[in-house]
């Protein structure tokens, strides 16, 4: 028998260092003939999923979206150190009242899990510098009554449309209605640009999308102008900004993650809800289809040009 890590008192969950109170806390309600997921199991996802997670929230200012009592109870945004958060989480001066927090390393997302910390949601930023931009995120929101198969296609002309601009999209479900088409940019003194700049290029090819394909497309955040369109959200882009990290738990009910992919998966019969905490581990067993992610980084600057920014 392998001996107890020293911290480990009977009934007592130690997970990456960090103890666990109340581990069977109901956090998701059970669902659609499913166990419930406790907070046990929360940091267990985790502890497992680090590897694939951190890459994407390390080291960015992050809002994470606490639930303490579980989905069905209070919410709450935290972006501030709080009574109750923990050392484990670093503290970035981005030049606002407060420092924002951060997670470097597992043992900080294990504690985020035991403060009850359902999403991450991190700022689109290169790590350790909140000043620039090292992604542009379009999301993609469906009216409702749409079908997710509208989304599918919606996303495909993003992908085609980035394409010709020379970039490089990225695609993952967000563990909710609609999918992010994610591009990643190079952030080295050569090629970065301004949050001005970013925004400003997510915005041009947005509307540029919705000129040519105006019964499909709508720009306009108001919902009742969605009118059976898909919203394109370039609204993530500016500094402060957010959207979900991949890997990130959703605090709806299915427990589902926001889920990277690759575009061969994007077509009939892609079920978003597939992926989620209890289907974690097999997921896992899979290769990342974003793995170059970051190595699939060009320039912006030659897309500026040709969008006439
Ligand atoms: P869905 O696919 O269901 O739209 P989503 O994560 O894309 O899921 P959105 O409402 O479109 O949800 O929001 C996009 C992103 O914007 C979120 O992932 C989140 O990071 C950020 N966001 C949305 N609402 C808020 C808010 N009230 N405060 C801060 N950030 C928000
Ligand atoms: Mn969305
Ligand atoms: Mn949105």
């Amino acid at each position: 028998t392998s001996p107890k890590p020293a911290a480990a008192k009977p009934g007592k969950l130690v997970v990456a260092g960090i103890t666990i109170s109340h581990p069977d806390k109901v956090l998701w309600p059970a669902h659609d003939g499913a166990d419930p997921i406790t907070k046990a199991d929360l940091v267990a996802y985790y502890e497992t999923v680090a590897e694939r997670l951190l890459p994407h929230v390390a080291d960015r200012p992050t809002s994470i979206i606490r639930a303490p009592e579980g989905i069905e109870g209070e919410q709450f945004f935290q972006r501030h150190a709080m009574p109750g958060s923990n050392p484990r989480l670093k503290l970035i001066d981005v030049h606002e009242r407060k420092p924002y927090v951060a997670v470097v390393d597992v043992g900080g997302l294990v504690a985020i899990g035991q403060s009850g910390g359902l999403e991450l949601h991190p700022w689109g930023c290169a790590p350790g510098d909140p000043e620039t931009p090292e992604q542009i995120t379009f999301d993609l929101d469906p009216d409702v009554g749409l079908d997710f198969a509208d989304v599918i296609s919606a996303a495909k002309v993003v992908k085609a449309k980035l394409e010709t601009l020379g970039l490089n999209p990225f695609v993952k479900t967000t563990g909710g209605k609609g999918l992010h088409v994610v591009v990643p940019i190079k952030s080295d003194a050569r090629s970065a640009v301004t949050w001005e700049q970013n925004k400003a290029f997510a915005k041009a090819v947005s509307e540029a999308m919705r000129v040519e394909a105006p019964d499909r497309f709508t720009t306009t955040l108001a919902k009742k102008a969605r009118g059976g369109k898909i919203f394109l959200d370039y609204l993530r882009n500016g500094r402060m900004a957010t959207a979900v990290a991949p890997w990130s738990p959703r605090a709806r009910p299915g427990a589902g993650i926001a889920f990277p992919l690759n575009w061969g998966q994007v077509k009939a019969g892609l079920d978003p809800k597939a992926f989620n905490i209890r289907t974690a581990p097999a997921l896992l067993k899979k290769a990342d289809p974003w793995k170059d992610f970051r190595d699939g980084a060009v320039s912006l600057q030659p897309a500026l040009k040709k969008m006439g920014l």
